[in-house]
Order: structure tokens, then sequence, then C-alpha cells
């Protein structure tokens, strides 16, 4: 029996792990794949109070290792449901807690292309700074337009001979500072209101078929593709016993509690209007510290 199993060991998890240790509690954190969640990807972060410029793997080690100094346990297995019991069932074991917070954040949006999976490792790719230097003086093509696809094609103009950027809109959803800073940039082009709508190649990338608004198709000649185009929460899981909304995010009223007593939820896997590292670590703090006075 563990005072608190903690899903997810992403920024917020891992701020809930770190103020439930402290409190002295037995914690245990359950994790499918690896730790840091999205921000393990972000090359940089401009936004995060007093540490401007830290890298997301820097940070999501640094906190991993808090966690893993103060004893917690940590298991890298995937959770497959819960029950009303508080029993947390992963693929090989099922443990029970006093308390579970739901820290299951949002993994990346597909496009939806027919061969996009195909092409996996074979050109495209979700994470610029893990798979951008295959592409050293190559060219390459980002879809997307929030801060992400902003970052990673400033990242990759360091790295690529092109870039071409394909956003839907005419408009960015990213900051105007990265746009600003594109701008300036030789090697990229910006191709608006448009979506890629085909990958072409035998067995790696070779072209990418572009449509616009008018209906009009151009192919683009690139070695690569970074996806970039936002998250989606995996929250189906708890769907027997956890309210989510039409979007899969897990509803809460106060942003702590769920609909069942003694579950809670942190970070961006619940319903919010900010998702930011800073809103998520708060999440876990605050999750934790109820979790505590709550379950006592
Ligand atoms: P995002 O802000 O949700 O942006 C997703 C982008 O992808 C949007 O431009 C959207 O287009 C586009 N898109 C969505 N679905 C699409 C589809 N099916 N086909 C084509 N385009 C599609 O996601 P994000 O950039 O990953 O950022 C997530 C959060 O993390 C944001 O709050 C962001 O500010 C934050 N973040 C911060 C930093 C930083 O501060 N350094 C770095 C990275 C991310 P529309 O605009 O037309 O909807």
């Amino acid at each position: 029996m563990y005072d608190i199993i903690i899903v997810g060991a992403g920024p917020a998890g891992l701020t809930a792990a770190l103020y439930a240790l402290r409190a002295n509690k037995k914690v245990l954190v359950l994790e499918a794949k690896t730790y840091g969640g999205q921000i393990i990807n972000a090359h940089k972060i401009d936004n995060y109070p007093g540490m401007k410029g830290v890298s997301g793997f820097e940070l999501a080690t640094n906190l991993y290792n808090q966690v893993k100094e103060l004893g917690v346990e940590y298991r890298t297995e995937e959770v497959i449901g819960i029950e009303e019991d508080k029993t947390v069932v992963t693929q090989k074991n099922k443990y029970n807690a006093k308390a579970i917070i739901l820290a299951t954040g949002a993994e990346n949006r597909k496009l939806g292309l027919e061969n996009e999976h195909k092409y996996i490792g074979r050109g495209v790719s979700y994470c610029a700074t893990c798979d951008g230097n295959f592409y050293k003086g190559k060219t390459v093509a980002v879809a997307g337009g929030g801060n992400t696809a902003l970052e990673d094609a400033i990242y990759l103009a360091n790295i690529a001979e092109k870039v071409y950027l394909i956003h839907r809109r005419d408009e960015f959803r990213g900051e105007a500072k990265y746009v600003d800073e594109l701008k300036t940039k030789e090697n990229v082009e910006f191709v608006l209101n448009s979506n890629v709508i085909k990958i072409n190649g035998d067995s790696k990338i070779e072209s990418l078929e572009v449509q616009d608004k008018e209906g009009k198709i151009r192919t683009i000649e690139t070695n690569a593709l970074f996806i970039a185009i936002g998250q989606e929460p995996r929250n189906e899981i708890f769907k027997n016993l956890i309210n989510i909304d039409r979007y899969g995010y897990i509803e809460s009223e106060d942003g702590v509690h769920t609909n069942q007593q003694g579950i809670y939820v942190a970070g961006d896997a619940r319903v919010k209007t900010l998702r930011q590292l800073v809103t998520a670590m708060s999440d876990g703090a605050i999750a934790a510290d109820t979790a505590i006075k709550e379950e006592e």
C-alpha cells in the first residue's frame, strides 16, 4: 500500500512526487515511457521564471534526480486502468494507494496522413531536438504554427540547408518574437494557408504534397517532416471512473479534484486554460499537498 501513486513522470507528476516525498510519504511513480513528458524535447525554455534558457532535458533530469534522491519508487510500466478501490492496474502489476494523482499529460498529435506512421524514423519526426542532427546540410519541413513548430524551425535552420515551415493559416499561434527571428533567416521559407496532404518516397521521405486554401497542390522536395501540431491527452483508460471532457481532458472544478474522492489531477491532462511548464509544476505541488491533507 502506497500513500500516493502518481501516474506520469512529466513536470506535474515529478513535482507532485517531490512534494509528497518531502512530506515523508511513500510514493510510487508509474511512467510508460521516459521521465520528463513533453518538456524533455524543448531546446530552450525562456519563460520558466528565474531559469531563462534552460533546456527541457536539463530541467527534467534535475527534477528526476531530485525525487530519486528522496527515495521515490519509480517504475517504467504502462498504466492501463484504475479501479474504484484506488487500485492502479499496469500491464504487469496492480498497486494500491490511499491517493492517486493523475498526471498523464498529453502526447504528440499526428497529422493523420495515410502513410505517416510508416515514415516514422524514415523522415517523419515529432522531436526536432532528438532527430534534427540527422539532417545536417539537408532540406527539412516543419508542420505547425505554435511555439513548438516555431522553435523547431529556428533550431533546424541552424542545422539544415533549407527549412520549409508549413502552417494551415496565415497567422501563427506562437509568439511573435519567434516569427520575427524566423523572418531574419534566409534559409527558412514560410508555406502558409497550406496543409501537408501526402508524403512521397520509397524507403525514406523524398517529397511532400502540400495543398493551399484554393486547392492548389505543390510538391516540396524534403528529406524530413517534423510534425509539431500540438498535443492530445491520453485519458481514455480512466473514463470508467473519471469525468473527461469531449476533447479527452480530465474535468476538475477546482483544478485539483476529480469526480472521485482520493483521485486528483495535475498538469496538461486536466481541463485548463494555460498549459505551461510553470502551471504543470504548480498543479503537481497543489495536488500532492491536497492529497496529503485529505488522505491523512
Ligand atoms: P499549440 O500551441 O497547440 O499549436 C499547435 C499548432 O498546430 C497550431 O498552430 C495549429 O494550427 C496547428 N495544428 C493543430 N492541428 C493541426 C492539424 N491537424 N493540421 C495542421 N496544423 C495543425 O501546440 P504547441 O506548439 O506544441 O505548444 C503547446 C503549448 O506549449 C503552448 O502553450 C505553447 O505556448 C507551449 N510551448 C512553449 C514553449 C516555450 O515557451 N519555449 C515551447 C514550446 C511549446 P492553428 O493555429 O490553426 O490552430
